[in-house]
């Protein structure tokens, strides 16, 4: 994938000088071959690749920083940057504010609709009111009314309307008296861009005035995203993107196109089915994870929400330091097993995506983990670099386990070290390059 493409790429960049036009053209190659696979339309892979040759090029490295860091960084402002720069709000001012979901069936309308109306109502104070827009499907309506239940949210419904014109302008009214300050209006959509969709998501739109219409794509369909995107923009001009279903280790590619394709912002993030499975789009978290550093400010974050903050402040620590070892290992996975949907979790530590990738993302996932783990004295926690050839063997019997597995524990353990080395140490660079921009 995308990531260990270009982790692949900036290897070959370890220990060198100076960037020169020698060293930064196989790079080059790798990483536009990396992003078209990853199905970045073409002209934008060969511009995002010249833009990065043009400010690498010639560039003296200070000598605190590799170049293959100087890259990485140019890299990840590029990437940064064609993801939009910064987190985009959405527009919230209305009384009440109407929020308009567009996009293709099975795209995530109605998941995204009850996820907002719960990150609305929870994190905001806000008074959410959904409204059945997709009124071809029966299942379609009751889907939504089991989403509004789930996270205690009203739904409003018409039995037998078929016209959601009138439902929207209804649910408008029925918000006002009722108090509701958001109306999340949701739509049908269909396998494939047709005219009446359009004609129909139009004529919502021109009813209601919506204050944001959001237009939601499934992330896992690449390049036709984009091209879906740019149907719904030319018809609606929307005003922001929800990219859903942006689970573990689903290819970026869209998140890069979209943007400057439709030049609207990606807003949300699904990562997952439940409605909780939601984040705010942060360009610069996605270029870290596209990047292949895992997205640590959000496990953080995600950690602090979920547990204790004095446990989450201490992680942020040992990840600056690089003091973690094995004990914060176990402790780290005791924590993640707390979290819920270990899908949605994993993916976003340093190294651990593709560590676990092939593995059966249930909490058994950490069984053997744990076990060798507990097969190690407290030494050899704090200090794997103890563990010779004979621990391997004991700690193996002990375990349980065989020597392979306790080998590949320990070479995962010291990428993530690394990794995480790399993530803390990223801050120090970019301050240090202040000035050379
Ligand atoms: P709609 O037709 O646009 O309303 O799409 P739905 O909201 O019904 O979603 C279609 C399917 O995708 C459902 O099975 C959802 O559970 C699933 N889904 C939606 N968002 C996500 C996501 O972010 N991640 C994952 N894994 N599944 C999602
Ligand atoms: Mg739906």
């Amino acid at each position: 994938n995308l990531t260990d493409r270009l982790e692949q790429s900036f290897k070959m960049l370890k220990g060198q000088g100076m960037i020169t036009e020698i060293n930064v053209a196989e790079t080059l190659k790798d990483i536009r071959r990396a992003l078209l696979d990853a199905d970045v339309n073409f002209k934008i892979a060969k511009q995002f690749t010249d833009d990065v040759k043009e400010k690498a090029l010639g560039q003296q490295v200070l000598t605190a920083v590799k170049p293959g860091q100087l890259m990485v960084k140019i890299v990840k402002d590029e990437l940064t940057q064609l993801m939009g720069g910064e987190t985009a709000e959405i527009e919230l001012t209305g009384s009440p504010s109407v929020i308009l979901m567009a996009g293709l069936q099975g795209s995530g309308k109605t998941t995204f609709s009850g996820k907002l109306a719960n990150m609305l109502k929870r994190k905001k104070g806000r008074h959410p009111l959904l409204v059945a827009g997709d009124v071809y499907r029966p299942a379609a309506i009751d889907q939504l009314k089991v989403v509004g239940e789930q996270i205690d949210v009203p739904v409003y419904t018409e039995d037998g309307n078929k016209d959601p014109v009138k439902i929207a302008k209804a649910a408008i009214k029925e918000a006002k008296t009722k108090g509701h300050d958001v109306v999340i209006i949701d739509t049908a959509g269909r396998l494939a861009i047709d005219e009446q969709m359009m004609k129909e998501i139009s004529s919502i739109k021109n009813a209601v005035e919506p204050d944001e219409i959001l237009f939601v794509v499934d992330a896992m369909t690449g390049q036709d995203a984009v091209n879906t995107a740019k149907e719904f923009n030319d018809t609606l001009d929307f005003d922001g993107v929800v990219l859903t279903k942006l689970d573990g280790d689903t290819r970026g590619g869209a998140a890069l196109s979209i943007r400057s394709v439709v030049e609207k912002p990606i807003k949300f993030v699904g990562t997952g089915e439940k409605m909780d499975a939601v984040d705010v789009f942060h360009p610069t978290r996605m270029a870290d994870r596209i990047l292949g550093m895992g997205d640590v400010v959000s496990l953080v974050e995600k950690a602090q929400e979920q547990f204790d903050e004095g446990e989450a402040r201490k992680l942020q620590k040992k990840l600056a330091k690089n003091t973690f070892n094995f004990d914060d290992f176990l402790k780290q996975i005791n924590q993640i097993k707390k979290m819920g949907d270990l899908k949605d979790v994993v993916s976003m530590i340093p190294g651990m995506g593709k560590a676990m990738k092939n593995m059966d993302l249930d909490d058994d996932a950490f069984k053997h983990i744990e076990a060798i783990i507990h097969s190690m004295t407290p030494e050899e926690r704090e200090n794997p670099a103890v563990i010779n050839g004979s621990r391997r063997k004991r700690i193996a019997n002990g375990s349980g386990t065989n020597i392979q597995e306790v080998n590949r524990l320990l070479k995962q353990f010291a990428e993530t070290r690394k990794m995480m080395k790399a993530v803390s140490q990223g801050k120090n660079v970019q301050r240090m390059m202040g000035g050379m921009k």
